[in-house]
């Protein structure tokens, strides 16, 4: 039988090991992804410490893969070996519970993740359920559409419904794996983009990836200065900091929408008073469904938005999540296989 290399996690808070493993074949409903390409997220750390409840282990992490369709199963018509195609978080859906049978298949309440609820992409192979799939445009090399199948799919799908509208005011808070994607796409979707960071350090990379203005925290209240340029219809909240983020609210405009993607351990605490007058919404996002994910490649393709990299080969799967969790990689990082 033959055999690829996978990097596997054995328990929680166990190391990463690389091994040898079967190449898995595509069930009746599934496809196999040779992988070219795999992001390492800061969600990885789910598997590595066994955070997610009755995981089974040992389990491969990696849910930004992008690389190209190798065999699919007897009832899968939509794809074809060949194909070039990328998966990220939302990992499939079941058709039948309610919110699915709404056509709203990333709230399914037996929502399959990857690398959670199957093997994920750090490993030369990947099967994967045929829904999970997303076409993947020949502009964009693997290397770079990985990390959108996640951190970009994240920002651009939840701004893009955020109901603000070309020319209004949208800012971005923290400029890391997310939120400097978030600028990028601000700034191509026709906003007055607006970049929120820490020191004065990223000012000239923010106005680099498209902000037009760029806020330091450290100079003053935020809120204040994003009112003097009429407040902001958006903010996206994507450094996992709490009260940061809470430190924003007042920032937005009557009407507007503080959105949360940003994922940090401390509750958001905000006064009743600041969201009832000027009437402003707290919204959270997930990722979204493949569909989703196939539109932030294609814009990404079309408009020039990419991730800024540091690739690491397979083998050195360790360092490469010690550069993520360190906080030291500028931004994503991202595992090839082979070639
Ligand atoms: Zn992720
Ligand atoms: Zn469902």
């Amino acid at each position: 039988m033959a055999k690829m290399k996978a990097v596997q996690v054995s328990k929680p808070g166990g190391n990463f090991e690389i091994v040898e493993r079967p190449i898995p074949d595509p069930g009746r409903t599934q496809v196999r992804i040779k992988v070219e390409a795999c992001g390492i997220c800061h969600s990885d750390v789910l598997v590595k410490e066994g955070l997610w409840p009755g995981l089974p282990y040992p389990r491969v992490p990696g849910h930004e893969i992008a690389g190209r369709i190798d065999a699919v199963g007897t009832d899968v018509t939509q794809w074809k070996p060949g194909q070039r195609v990328g998966v990220g978080w939302h990992g499939g859906h079941c058709f039948v519970c309610d919110p699915c049978r709404r056509g709203d298949f990333v709230l399914c309440q037996v929502e399959k993740i990857t690398a959670i609820h199957f093997d994920g992409g750090y490993a030369e192979y990947v099967v994967v359920p045929a829904e999970a799939v997303a076409a993947m445009p020949d502009e964009l090399p693997a290397d770079m559409a990985a990390p959108l199948m996640c951190a970009g799919i994240t920002v651009y799908n939840s701004l893009r419904n955020a109901g603000a509208r070309a020319g209004d005011v949208v800012a971005v808070q923290g400029i890391g794996g997310l939120g400097h994607l978030g600028v990028q796409y601000a700034r191509q979707m026709g906003y007055r983009t607006v970049a929120i960071g820490r020191g004065g350090d990223k000012e000239a990379l923010a106005k680099k990836l498209g902000a037009h203005e760029y806020i330091d925290t450290d100079a003053g209240a935020p809120a204040a200065t994003l009112q003097e340029l009429g407040g902001a219809r958006v903010v996206l909240a994507t450094a996992p900091d709490s009260k940061a983020i809470a430190a924003l609210v007042d920032g937005v405009a009557t009407g507007g929408k503080l959105l949360v993607v940003g994922v940090g351990p401390d509750p958001l605490s905000l006064m009743p008073l600041q969201l009832v007058l000027p009437r402003r919404t707290v919204q959270g996002w997930p990722s979204g469904t493949a569909m989703d994910s196939e539109d932030t490649l294609r814009f990404s393709a079309l408009s020039g938005v990419r991730p800024m990299i540091e690739r690491y080969p397979l083998e050195k799967v360790a360092e490469g999540y010690q550069q993520m969790i360190s906080g030291k990689a500028r931004f994503r990082v991202v595992l090839t296989m082979g070639g």
